[in-house]
């Protein structure tokens, strides 16, 4: 579904993908893992698009997604992703946040764009804040915001960047309750997380990245219960 292949991504002379292949298949949800900087926020990154690739290739449902010639809007609406710090606009209501791109990319008409919209904030238990702004929410609320603003889109895969390393401790849960229902649906998401409880429990694969490459993967039983190299029971030990 989602096929990454020998992927190089440098900034000037910092070599910090050297050769990703990682593979997602539909329905799946695959958390990457690893020591800060080893470039889990740069692929999620080359595969929406926001950077370019040196060399390799990634593919989407067998559509080339990297390299020249690659539609970004039509990339974009395919691929949604949320980042760390909600970046929803903040002088925009949440409904307006919700409704901007699928009025103005995918041309919805607004009154439906507002009942999905709706729909999509009831699930959440946010319907009550429609008019509210962004800064009238605790993080926990914007970010879960943030998450249906990008299904809003229908997209066929989800990113997800540390979407809970910014938030208060009691507010993780909420957000990761969300994911845990969209994984069960069958989203199909690809999640940066430090949140190796999470993993455990919802990822089918988890992929640990250290020196530019995908160094160890498999299912969390074996990742977390037997890594099989040194490096990777090292930074297990380190975050525990
Ligand atoms: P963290 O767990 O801290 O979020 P990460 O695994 O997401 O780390 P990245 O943010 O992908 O790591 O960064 C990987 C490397 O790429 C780092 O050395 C970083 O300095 C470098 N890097 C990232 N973005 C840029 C950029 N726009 N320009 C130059 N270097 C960058
Ligand atoms: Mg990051």
């Amino acid at each position: 579904f989602l096929e990454v292949r020998e992927v190089v991504k440098r900034f000037g002379a910092n070599e910090v993908l050297r050769g990703i292949n990682l593979s997602v298949e539909e329905h799946q949800v695959v958390c990457l893992i690893g020591p800060s900087g080893c470039g889990k926020s740069t692929l999620l990154r080359c595969i929406n698009g926001l950077e370019e690739i040196q060399s390799g290739e990634i593919r989407l449902h067998g559509d080339r997604i990297s390299g020249p010639g690659v539609d970004l809007n039509a990339l974009r609406r395919e691929v949604g992703i949320v980042f760390q710090s909600f970046n929803l606009f903040p002088h925009m209501t949440v409904l307006q946040n919700i409704t901007l791109a699928p009025t103005q990319v995918l041309r919805v008409p607004e009154e439906e764009a507002r009942e999905r919209a709706m729909a999509l904030l009831r699930r959440i238990g946010l319907e009550h804040k429609a008019q509210a702004y962004p800064d009238q929410l605790s993080g926990g609320q914007q970010q879960r915001v943030a998450i249906v603003r990008a299904l809003a889109m229908e997209p066929m895969l989800l990113l997800l960047d540390e979407i809970t390393s910014a938030l208060d401790p009691e507010l993780v849960s909420e957000v990761l309750n969300l994911l845990r229902e969209l994984a069960e649906e069958g989203m199909t998401m690809l999640l940066a997380t430090h949140e190796m409880g999470f993993a455990k429990e919802v990822a089918d694969k988890v992929c640990f990245l250290y020196g530019g490459v995908v160094h160890e993967e498999g299912p969390p039983e074996e990742i977390f219960k037997n890594p099989k190299s040194e490096r990777t029971q090292q930074f297990l030990r380190s975050i525990i």
